[in-house]
């Protein structure tokens, strides 16, 4: 027996819609296959309360795939591909630990690892999969033995993203410099995305000299993240974007419960609140600017 009062403070269970947007907005990066539900029940429920688009982001092969198959069944889910950064260093050493769903697997060696990007390589050439990522370098789950592996990954990815013209999406995990070196070196693609961004101001300046995007997920909302406050204080309107990183980082003051797209509102004002700017001001700019990331 639970009453709905019980059911509004249960750790598990779904928040509540937020109240609609009135200018639509996309999230800017989820995971649909990590969320309960159906896709469609998804992206009805995120429609509802004005989040009309969602960009889905594969980690690893079949969620690669995946994603661009569901971007080529719904006309507003757009598809990026890649090996996550954590996914790279077990493919070719083999991890049971770590990061993937997969569980245990055979360590596979470099080899194993060209086989896989090359399928990345020919999922980033269709038409819907607009970008390619989340790719880059996660310092917090992978340790210095996978570092190489990583870092060669990352930068496959980003000549995979530019000969195909798409969007990157960068993963960084305590990795800031060296991610912002890699990109230098290697040459940043024309659109640029720093999923989850983590970095703070001085950062934030850094990613705006170099047209880099910045996209705020519900961590911007958490107590303890005032750094991120006040790179998004201090980031261009035109370089910011908004995601959900669903089913991770469901913002306050719903922390700890199951995240998706329908939650982006609850987002959208704590950032409207930071920048002190109207919410559909901030909304008309985050809906622009996906779209230009993306290009869709
Ligand atoms: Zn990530
Ligand atoms: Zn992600």
């Amino acid at each position: 027996m639970s009453s709905n009062a019980d059911k509004n403070t249960d750790k598990n269970a779904a928040p509540p819609l937020p109240e609609p947007l009135r200018v639509p907005v996309a999230d800017s990066h989820t995971h649909l296959d990590m969320q309960s539900g159906t896709v469609a029940e998804g992206l009805a429920k995120a429609a509802s309360v004005g989040v009309a688009t969602v960009v889905q982001v594969g980690c690893d092969i079949k969620g690669s795939r995946w994603a661009a198959e569901t971007a080529a069944t719904y006309d507003n889910v757009h598809a990026t591909v890649a090996l996550h950064p954590n996914e790279a260093p077990r493919i070719v050493h083999g991890d049971p630990d770590g990061w993937s769903r997969q569980g245990e697997r055979e360590p596979g060696g470099a080899g194993a690892l060209d086989e896989a990007l090359a399928e990345i390589d020919r999922l980033a050439a269709l038409a819907h999969v607009k970008g390619v990522g989340e790719t880059g370098l996660d310092y917090f789950r992978t340790g210095p033995e996978g570092k190489e592996a990583q870092e060669r990954s990352f930068r496959a990815h980003i000549e995979i993203a530019k000969r195909h013209g798409k969007a990157l999406v960068i993963h960084d995990r305590d990795a800031h410099a060296d991610v912002l070196r890699v990109l230098k070196e290697e040459g940043a693609p024309e659109r640029t995305v720093f999923h989850c961004y983590s970095g703070d101001a001085e950062m934030a300046g850094i990613c705006a000299r170099a047209g880099y995007y910045m996209s705020f997920a519900g961590n911007v909302t958490f107590k303890n993240a005032q750094h991120l406050r006040d790179a998004l204080a201090v980031a261009p309107q035109e370089l910011v974007l908004v995601e959900t990183d669903a089913p991770f980082l469901t913002p306050a003051p719903y922390r700890g419960r199951p995240n998706a797209p329908y939650l982006i509102p609850v987002t959208v004002r704590a950032m409207a609140a930071v920048r002190g700017v109207e919410e559909d001001t901030l909304a008309s700019a985050l809906a622009v600017n996906t779209a230009r990331a993306f290009g869709y």
